[in-house]
């Protein structure tokens, strides 16, 4: 790419937090312009490293209205960018694209009385983003968010989730499964607590394409295995000219 970072394209944002969550997890918080975006949309960072300019793109973990930007990001061990993200210091410049992109927003589901939000690991943050915003609220009876991780250092943002379990302790359920130790709601892979019904009990509601729509966001094989075994309950996925119950996001 060139040397030349153009700044229609580019917003030169000031971090103001790196939160360290464990070894490999971090939230940046950063001062940028950037173009209004609806909750669930993905922003960009970009860094200079030796004279080339290298950018990924990143979910706003922040609602819409709120500041700073929050992106929340796993180290990738050989990765280009996010072991010099982590590095990053209050004060420090970043990138940030100034227009957000993507679909994975309540405006691509369609109506229904329960949302259910499947996350695995960082994909998390778009649900977040979300549950900031009050369409989930006005548009569903009640709302089950689920995060998989492996271990339990993992379950970030928890006190950003007890905020939404004491605005709406009736109508939010959260749940976790930490699938490499002991420590969640329960121990098994999502799909795997789907089809044994371990899912619907722990949230005492029923998972059926009736009433429910689901967004799944994470690990690709894990949206794969997930979008599977909800078809097998009869749900279809949300295609933009044939709606459906099942609306996803891999996460890379
Ligand atoms: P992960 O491997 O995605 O695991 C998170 C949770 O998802 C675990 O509970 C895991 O269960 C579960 N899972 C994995 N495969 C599944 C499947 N097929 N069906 C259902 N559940 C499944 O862990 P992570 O720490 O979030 O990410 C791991 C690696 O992914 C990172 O270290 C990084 O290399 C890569 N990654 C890349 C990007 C990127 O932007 N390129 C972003 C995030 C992560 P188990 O414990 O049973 O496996």
């Amino acid at each position: 790419m060139s040397k030349e970072i153009d700044p229609r394209k580019w917003s030169e944002g000031k971090v103001v937090e790196l939160y360290r969550w464990s070894d490999a997890l971090y939230s940046l918080r950063v001062e940028a312009e950037v173009e209004p975006f609806a909750a669930g949309q993905f922003g960009k960072l970009g860094l200079m490293l030796e004279g080339e300019f290298i950018s990924r793109p990143y979910s706003f973990v922040n609602a819409p209205q709120e500041k700073p930007l929050d992106f929340y990001f796993i180290v990738i061990p050989g990765g280009k960018l996010t072991p010099k993200l982590a590095q990053l210091a209050p004060g420090d410049r970043v990138f940030v694209a100034r227009k957000p992109a993507g679909f994975f927003t309540l405006s691509q589901v369609p109506a229904g009385r329960f949302l259910w939000l499947l996350a695995t690991g960082t994909a998390l943050g778009p649900f977040l983003s979300i549950l900031k915003t009050l369409e989930p609220w006005q548009r569903f009876e009640k709302i089950v968010l689920v995060h998989g991780v492996r271990t339990r250092s993992e379950l970030a943002y928890r006190e950003t989730i007890a905020y939404f379990q004491r605005a709406y302790p009736e109508r939010f359920r959260f749940l976790t499964s930490v699938t490499r130790e002991t420590g969640g709601d329960f121990s098994m892979r999502i799909p795997k607590a789907i089809e044994l019904g371990l899912l619907e009990e722990l949230a005492a509601l029923p998972l059926d394409p009736k009433d429910s729509q689901v967004m799944i966001c994470g690990n690709p094989e894990m949206v794969k295995d997930t979008v599977a075994q909800l078809i097998s309950r009869g749900f279809k996925e949300n295609l933009r000219h044939s709606p459906g119950q099942i609306t996803t996001e891999r996460y890379w």
